[in-house]
């Protein structure tokens, strides 16, 4: 609205009134924060002229205000401001304040930075909520003298219904928030409980900080093992970011906060904070940051940090969602573990779905102990001829399918009493019990028939050589003599074979 500068001394007291139950009328049915704002200045510019017009809210647990609305020169800017609130006069003394001529006085108190005509007058109230100041409502004028203690008990009366209403919005759009975030925080959790690599559980986390906190910055920090205080950045992302593998070794307040007392830390403003060491500050620049404990088994792993660029921007609630963003990527490292470890324990090869070499290793020892006391036992290996060739050529994508072909080959050809895997690489062994040497020879020359019918193996011609072994009780001790005689009878095979493609090839 226009701005009449000899209008506020001649508005009169009924035109007042009906200012005050209009704003009353309106705020009480507006329910979005930005709307109000607009509302409480369009109501306000009825009767009070003002080249400069502000709302801020202040958070007293930060003891931050913020400008949320401002007015200059007739348009609504966006502004994003923070300041010490108790530097406010308005918000120390929890009155008003009416300035008649001083640019250096409103300074402070309506928040008016280069840029701006300076104004030399000016009213300020604060928005009283329960006894508490939860913002301020400010006007200010280029001309000296261009309010009244009657302009100021208007904006008083109009701020005292502003504040009811304003906060109605927050406490509203506060539990929309918190909903949303409540969602987001569940979503992330399961995405995170079915992640196996440790490394991807990190970067999501780093994500959703970036997301649920709407922060400048996020990063993972990760502790050289589970002693001391050194470790380095492992996951950077967002705006400000320090750089993967940066090393950050922690202040011992640091250090005492989030490793001994496993609490969070708050950095209130990284320009003036000793906490920060000074190889990091060239990429957080400024502002304020957050850090919370991973804790993996009971120790603390690293920590998961944010950073905004204003100044005290954490409090408790930014500092809840990081702690429980820090749990669930913690039970995730752990299910991470969990996985890893069951995996080394597992007994299947994950390529080809037949037994692994820790399964046949173990097969192999029980059945070397009844071949001791008498029954016997046969070994068949196999190796893929020319297999480093084959993915070369073809691709190790065609070298896996070759793998599992061949895997699903030797179950079809085994009896029930035997077992087969993949002793590693493009090695298999079938462990033949209560077989001797010429059943053994029989099963070999079975499955060399097969391999050589196989429409999978014979597209790329592949080809198999095979050897074969029978425990010998005079000669041999454990599992590895009976493997290693199976080995030179495949190479012997192997040589051949090769030496027969030679001489056909000449
Ligand atoms: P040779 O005829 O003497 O057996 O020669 P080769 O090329 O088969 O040599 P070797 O048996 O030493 O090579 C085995 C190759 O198998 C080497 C490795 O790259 C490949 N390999 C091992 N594991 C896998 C796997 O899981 N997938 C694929 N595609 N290749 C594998
Ligand atoms: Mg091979």
């Amino acid at each position: 609205m226009a701005s009449h500068p000899d209008r506020t001394s001649r508005s009169s007291v009924e035109e007042r009134y009906k200012v005050l139950l209009e704003t009353g009328r309106i705020l009480t049915a507006t329910l979005s924060a930005e709307e109000l704002y607009a509302a409480i200045h369009r109501e306000t510019a009825k009767v009070l002229s003002a080249s400069n017009f502000t709302v801020s809210l202040y958070d007293q647990g930060r003891d931050l205000e913020r400008v949320v609305y401002r007015v200059q020169g007739g348009e609504p800017r966006t502004v994003d401001l923070g300041f010490r609130g108790s530097d406010s006069r308005v918000i120390r003394t929890n009155e008003g304040v009416l300035v008649e001529d001083d640019a250096d006085g409103l300074a402070s108190l309506t928040r008016i930075e280069g840029g701006a005509k300076v104004c030399r007058s000016g009213i300020a109230a604060p928005l009283i909520h329960h006894g508490r100041v939860v913002g301020t409502v400010s006007a200010c004028s280029e001309r000296p003298k261009a309010y009244t203690e009657e302009d100021l008990a208007l904006l008083q009366g109009i701020a005292g219904i502003a504040a009811i209403a304003i906060d109605n919005a927050l406490q509203f759009s506060e539990l929309e928030r918190r909903r949303r975030e409540a969602e987001r925080i569940e979503e992330i959790g399961r995405a995170l409980s079915t992640e196996r690599d440790p490394n991807e559980v990190l970067g999501r986390v780093v994500q959703a900080v970036l997301d649920v906190l709407h922060v400048d910055g996020a990063a993972v920090w990760q502790r050289h093992g589970i002693e001391g205080r050194q470790g380095r950045i492992t996951e950077s992302g967002g705006e400000i970011k320090i750089p993967v593998g940066a090393p950050w070794d922690l202040h011992e307040d640091l250090e005492e906060a989030l490793i001994h007392e496993r609490r969070a830390a708050v950095v209130d403003d990284i320009e003036v904070s000793q906490l920060i060491p000074d190889h990091l500050r060239e990429f957080l620049q400024a502002g304020s940051g957050l850090a919370v404990p991973i804790i993996v088994d009971e120790e603390v792993v690293g920590a998961l940090t944010a950073g905004s660029r204003r100044p005290r921007h954490f409090g408790p609630e930014e500092t809840a969602v990081m702690q429980r963003l820090a749990r669930q990527a913690s039970v995730a490292l752990e299910n991470a573990r969990l996985h890893e470890s069951l995996r080394a324990l597992s007994l299947t090869d994950p390529l080809t779905g037949i037994a692994n070499r820790r399964r046949l290793q173990l097969h192999l020892e029980q059945e070397v102990a009844a071949a001791r006391r008498g029954r016997r036992l046969s070994v068949v290996v196999f190796d893929i001829d020319n297999f480093k060739t084959v993915n070369d050529t073809l691709g190790h994508l065609v070298g896996d399918q070759i793998l599992q072909a061949f895997g699903e080959l030797l179950m079809e050809e085994n009896r029930t009493m035997n077992l087969v895997g993949r002793y590693g690489g493009d090695e298999f062994v079938s462990v033949l019990s209560d077989s001797g040497m010429d059943g053994a020879r029989l099963y070999l020359d079975r499955v060399q028939s097969t391999v050589e019918q196989d429409p999978a193996l014979a597209e790329h011609q592949v080809s198999v050589s095979m050897g074969v072994a029978e425990f010998d009780r005079e000669e041999m001790r454990s599992v590895a003599d009976l493997l290693q005689a199976a080995d030179m009878d495949m190479y012997r095979a192997k040589a051949e074979r090769r030496s027969a493609s030679q001489t056909a090839s000449r």
